[in-house]
């Protein structure tokens, strides 16, 4: 399996990340991406790529932290991005829920960030949060369109539609498992949504992640997440949609390295 969203960067990493790293390649794990979030963390997520095989990184600006992107942040991102075994720029996008810094802020950090994937020709980790329409509107401006994923997937299912008919994949987290708050009800970003939205979108468009530390899937919900326990979100995958976890496990991964070509171990 591959956990394709990480923060193993997480201060809550910190004590125990050799070995969470093993438990994870215990439980059939064998490749994680750790994800930036600001510059340190994009600095931490090279490092501990650079110690660990089967561990490759992202660097990005998170849209919570949009309002720090300055031209030297840019410039800062520009160098990580070309280190060994970084994948993608991100994640980077909108979250227009918690809105920690101002949308037009966010939107000009997500846009230098889709420019620097251009660039550099990686792939874009997308963070959406009640922003899809705005998020749509400007990946549109360019040309090419962007190749990416739209991570933790939590938007309609029309924006599934419209994503995924672009090329782009949707990340599958822990919500997956949580069970409905009450019977026959459900949230936009709820159990029920998503095993709808995982129905209609081509498999072939679909990657699974922990997400961790957060967002811990049944049955450890309310403890620290890991990558160890992305397995149950294949099994709760397969369950939905009536395939066995081999065959969710074989599609996602390969799903997994078409989505970033650059996740490849050098030889010897
Ligand atoms: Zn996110
Ligand atoms: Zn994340």
């Amino acid at each position: 399996m591959i956990d394709t969203h990480t923060h193993l960067n997480d201060p809550k990493f910190e004590q125990d990340l050799d070995e969470v790293i093993q438990r994870a390649k215990s439980s059939g794990v064998d490749r994680m991406i750790v994800c930036g979030y600001d510059i340190p963390s994009s600095r931490a997520a090279v490092e501990i790529a650079r110690k660990h095989e089967g561990v490759f990184a992202t660097v990005g600006v998170h849209p919570h932290e949009a309002a720090t992107f300055s031209a030297d942040t840019l410039r800062m991102l520009r160098e990580l991005a070309q280190e060994p075994r970084v994948v993608a720029v991100g994640e980077t996008g909108l979250d227009f829920y918690y809105s920690f810094s101002p949308w037009p802020q966010q939107e000009k950090a997500f846009a230098h960030q889709i420019e620097l994937a251009l660039e550099l020709d990686l792939p874009i980790v997308v963070h959406s949060r009640l922003a899809g329409r705005a998020v749509l509107e400007i990946i549109d401006r360019y040309q090419p369109t962007p190749t990416g994923v739209f991570h933790c997937f939590s938007e309609s299912k029309e924006i599934a539609q419209t994503v995924t008919a672009k090329g782009f994949f949707i990340g599958i987290d822990g919500p997956i498992t949580f069970k409905p708050k009450k019977q026959g009800t459900s949230t936009s970003s709820g159990r029920c949504e998503l095993q709808e939205i995982v129905r209609i979108v081509p498999l072939t468009n679909i990657v699974v992640e922990t997400d961790c530390p957060y967002l811990t899937p049944v049955p450890y919900r309310g403890r620290r997440n890991e990558p160890a326990y992305l397995v149950y979100i294949v099994e709760e995958l397969a369950r939905t949609l009536g395939r066995t976890i081999e065959e969710i496990d074989r599609i996602t991964s390969e799903n997994a390295e078409r989505l970033f070509p650059r996740m490849i171990e050098p030889p010897g």
